[in-house]
């Protein structure tokens, strides 16, 4: 089934220049970037975007790092791409990840991991909200 997921290439990526290298991998895996914006994240953002993190000890540490430089946010469109996406970006840890992954080739720790994508439909389409609209994806 062709659905949506949100992504975003985030400030360890951005900083060493890395945001086309990321794009090859998603588009040579067969997603499709249906929209993409740079932006600098805002600490409300970052804090809202990660709420389901709040309780958590790298919690402040995750958002002064997603606010630290400019990230990339996309929607990704394809087959299954919310678990697409996910096999394409690799564990969480990139000590974990499997060869080929984003994370492998590119994260420099679990918390500097170069890429977010959703970890369901559902999320996926509450993610997208919160930073695109509609007349944004075109796909
Ligand atoms: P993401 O939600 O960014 O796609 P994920 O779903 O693989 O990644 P989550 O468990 O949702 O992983 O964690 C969200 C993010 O929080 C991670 O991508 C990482 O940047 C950060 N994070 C997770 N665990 C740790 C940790 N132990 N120490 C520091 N940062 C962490
Ligand atoms: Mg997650």
């Amino acid at each position: 089934m062709t659905e949506r997921t949100f992504s975003i290439i985030k400030p360890d990526a951005t900083r060493r220049n890395l945001t086309g290298k990321v794009n090859a991998v998603i588009e040579d895996a067969g997603l499709r970037i249906v929209a993409q914006r740079r932006i600098k994240m805002t600490e409300a953002q970052a804090k809202k975007f990660y709420e389901v993190h709040a309780e958590r000890p790298f919690y402040g540490e995750l958002v002064e790092f997603m606010t630290s430089a400019p990230v990339v946010v996309q929607v990704l469109e394809g087959e299954n791409a919310v678990a697409r996406y996910r096999e394409v970006m690799g564990a969480t840890n990139p000590a974990q990840a499997a060869d080929g992954t984003i994370r492998k080739l590119y994260a420099e720790s679990v918390g500097e991991n170069s890429v977010h994508g959703s970890d369901s439909i559902e999320n996926a389409k509450i993610e997208i909200a919160q930073f695109f609209t509609d007349a944004d994806i075109v796909g």
